[in-house]
């Protein structure tokens, strides 16, 4: 058996440099930038009101209350035809530009205006600029919006529409082929001896959830050939490939054959539980992770090899999970085997700590408690955890 970082540390060093292109701001959502951003223009690009109110000069408001002639309405998008001289005020929008002349808002709920609307009652004193949002307040005009290799969410697309950005430089977004073998599986009713296949489901679905693209390479049974096919397949139209199943020491594990054909491939044995055997290679140029069949070890195996891994090859720096120390509330004992134990657990987090419990079954075919889990307990080869001890976390989300 082989430590768990050297089994990373080897994929990580075979896996790919990223590739970059200029993608339609709308599909950016979870990519990576490739080259830093600058804006070119001020946000705000002029100086306007926050609230809605009246637009003055805050020296007019000393001694208030005061009344003020209203020299007309502004509102958002327009802008202001005369000034706003001493002794006036002009009714303002939230958005509009401040009106030249005024240098500060008073907002409505601080006025009132006489019934033929030709003057308004100021109640407060206020400073110049009060209520002003200033040019340039979020983003000035050749400043570095966001450094190459920052990743992209919700508000990095906001921030980039704010300043015209439609095109953005950024690493390539993967497409992932996913296969499952064995001679057991069905996509409809299972028959005797017959299982669902379900690890191309979860599969696909952790690859969404990464921001890569799946691409289902199907289910093949045990066969030499349906299996060297499909792996055709996917090293043809992908940027890796993660098969399921046919990678342990059984009479069929024919993906183990085909790969070790076709591919440089290395067979490992991981000092971890779940997902012990694993392989890793590239067919040509395309990597190949062969992951164990059991639904459980599958996904564990994605989780601490696949998906590091991908995110590597899609630009991202960190390619961890977030780790946190947290109390054991039971269930996470074990015997010692030489591996690390992954074990799924609930996590939660009160009074200023995180504490985990087992989150079901741990056996790598009991998957319902995959989805029961939010986070994986690293549990150091040995007797287990005591029920109050520490361990290591890994959060899935
Ligand atoms: P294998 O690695 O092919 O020996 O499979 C190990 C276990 O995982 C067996 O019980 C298989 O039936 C099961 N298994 C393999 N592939 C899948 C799959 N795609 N969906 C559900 N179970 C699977
Ligand atoms: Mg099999």
């Amino acid at each position: 058996m082989i430590p768990l970082d050297e089994a990373r540390a080897y994929i990580l060093d075979r896996c790919p440099v990223p590739a970059t292109e200029v993608v339609d701001l709308r599909e950016t959502l979870g990519l990576v930038l490739s080259e830093p951003v600058e804006a070119i223009d001020a946000v705000p690009p002029f100086d306007n009101t926050a609230m809605d109110g009246f637009a003055l000069r805050a020296a007019d408001t000393v001694g208030a209350p005061i009344e003020l002639s209203i020299v007309g309405t502004l509102a958002a998008g327009s802008v202001a035809e005369k000034e706003v001289g001493v002794g006036e005020a002009m009714r303002i929008m939230t958005g509009a530009p401040i009106p030249s002349g005024s240098d500060a808002v008073v907002m409505v709920e601080r006025t009132s205006v006489s019934a033929d609307d030709a003057t308004v009652t100021v109640d407060v004193e206020v400073p110049v600029g009060n209520h002003v949002r200033c040019a340039g307040e979020d983003l000035r005009p050749g400043q570095q919006v966001f450094a190459a290799g920052t990743v992209l969410g919700p508000a990095h697309v906001g921030v980039l529409a704010s300043i015209g950005c439609r095109s953005v430089h950024v690493y390539r977004r993967l497409r992932v082929g996913v296969l499952s073998t064995g001679d057991e599986l069905v996509t409809g009713v299972p028959g005797p001896g017959q299982i669902r296949d379900s690890n191309r489901d979860a599969l696909l679905a952790m690859l969404e959830d990464a921001g890569i693209t799946g691409a289902d390479l199907g289910l093949v049974a045990d066969d030499e050939q349906a299996i060297e096919q499909a792996i055709a397949v996917g090293v043809a139209d992908c940027d890796a490939i993660l098969t399921s199943g046919g990678v342990s020491m059984g009479d069929f594990d024919y993906v183990k054959t085909v790969l070790d054909r076709i591919g440089d491939m290395r067979w490992m044995q991981v000092a971890i539980r779940p997902a012990k055997p694993l392989a890793f290679g590239l067919v040509g140029e395309t990597p190949v992770f062969g992951l164990p069949g059991n639904p459980v070890s599958s996904m564990v195996a994605f989780e601490l090899f696949a998906r590091p891994a991908l995110l590597s090859m899609l630009g991202h720096v960190h390619l961890e999970r977030p780790r946190v120390k947290a109390v054991s509330d039971g269930g996470l004992g074990r015997h010692p085997d030489g591996k690390v134990h992954f074990a799924k657990v609930s996590v939660s987090y009160a009074d200023g700590r995180f504490s985990v419990s087992s989150a079901g079954g741990q056996g790598s075919h009991q998957l319902w408690a995959m989805a029961a889990a939010d986070g994986l307990a690293v549990i150091p080869d040995g007797d287990g955890i005591p029920d109050g001890g520490e361990v290591e976390v890994l959060l899935l989300r």
